[in-house]
């Protein structure tokens, strides 16, 4: 959504509705200065990339000797982790496929995933969340008033990874996450693994246990996997060109289905971002997608700015979605309503790791400092 009040990047269509967007004296945001510091590190689509992909495939490959898997990857349905699937196998790696099953998945979500396993003769494992639980979670959520309503999805998602990861004996997670489309920063987004955060939300605005709701604490994420049990992210996307219009090309050669929306296989996540997110805190999230594809050179700013003009939801269109979901979490319509309308609350307003992430530092800087 355009509003006059906010500052817009001259170069990008970051503006200053997202925390943590400063400008410089030229009226360039810090997410377009920062993306050539953060692509030298993060991104290579290129020969030297090609290299270190072969290194790490090699290397996973050793690690999954005598195993049953040498690498387990989390499948959504969606471009990314669907067209990694297919590069996966093209690259001779035995991936464990996991999906989980939060209760948003759309019907074409579930036959893509049936498609891209199928196709590639995979082993796959669905974590079914126990829907009382995942229910009373997002009611918490939505309840509280804070801004990242994804959460109980996001959280169960790497807390199955790793549970899987351990299970299986299994070092390698490959993910899609990519610098390509994704570089830049959520920055108003408190992030989902914080499990101290997401308990107390719970503890005020819940009214079951969490049951059968795996997580994972920051001691097991920061430490106790990297370090000790050696289980590592790889995320080969950044080492290949990575296009998603192409991938997307890819993937309906080999039967899997495009979605109309962005964000097309979660229910949940759709209406989180077209409708919760600018319409409760003012938040466009495109405006940092298209920020990313702008910097990566897939997009010009002019064609993201057009892209902008088109609302976020379709107002008859969104009503629909909001029943649906307020139906399935067993919530009234005037209850979603009146809680869109009211002020948004931090995820600072709530216990969070920080002091205790303080408090792990010196423990991760003394581990990586005896490692070598
Ligand atoms: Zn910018």
């Amino acid at each position: 959504m355009t509003d006059n009040t906010y500052q817009i990047c001259k170069t990008c269509v970051m503006d200053s509705s997202m925390p943590g967007t400063v400008f410089n004296q030229d009226g360039i945001c810090n997410n377009c200065t920062e993306f050539p510091i953060k692509a030298a590190q993060h991104w290579r689509p290129n020969a030297e990339g090609a290299a270190r992909l072969d290194k790490m495939l090699a290397r996973i490959k050793s690690l999954g000797e005598g195993k049953d898997y040498d690498c387990i990857l989390g499948l959504s349905g969606g471009v990314d982790s669907s067209y990694l699937a297919f590069k996966v196998r093209e690259w001779g790696l035995r991936p464990l496929v996991l999906h989980v099953d939060a209760g948003w998945n759309t019907e074409l979500a579930v036959a893509n995933i049936r498609q891209v396993v199928e196709a590639n003769g995979y082993d796959l494992v669905t974590e079914v969340v126990n829907w009382e639980t995942m229910k009373d979670l997002q009611r918490a959520y939505l309840r509280s008033g804070v801004p990242n309503q994804d959460v109980p999805q996001d959280h169960v998602f790497i807390a199955s990874l790793f549970h899987y990861a351990r299970k299986y004996r299994i070092r390698a997670i490959i993910s899609g996450h990519n610098f390509a489309t994704e570089s830049t920063p959520m920055r108003w987004q408190h992030p989902a693994m914080d499990r101290i955060n997401l308990r107390d939300i719970h503890r005020a605005y819940g009214k079951s246990p969490l049951r059968d709701y795996r997580t994972v604490s920051a001691l097991e994420l920061f430490f106790l996997s990297p370090a000790v049990r050696q289980i590592k992210f790889y995320h080969p996307l950044n080492l290949i060109p990575y296009d998603k219009e192409d991938a997307v090309k890819f993937l309906e050669s080999q039967g899997w289905r495009k979605y109309e929306r962005k964000h097309g296989e979660s229910i949940f996540t759709r209406l989180f971002q077209d409708y919760i997110l600018p319409k409760k805190f003012g938040i466009d999230k495109r405006r940092a997608h298209l920020t990313s594809l702008i910097h990566s050179g897939s997009l010009t700013r002019e064609r993201a700015l057009s892209l902008l003009e088109v609302p976020p939801f379709d107002d008859s269109q969104i009503r629909r979605e909001i029943e649906f979901f307020c139906r399935k979490i067993e919530i009234s319509i005037e209850e979603f309503d009146r809680l869109m309308k009211e002020n948004p609350r931090s995820h600072k307003d709530f216990a969070n790791w920080d002091r205790y992430l303080a408090l792990l530092q010196p423990l991760k800087n003394f581990f990586l400092h005896i490692r070598g």
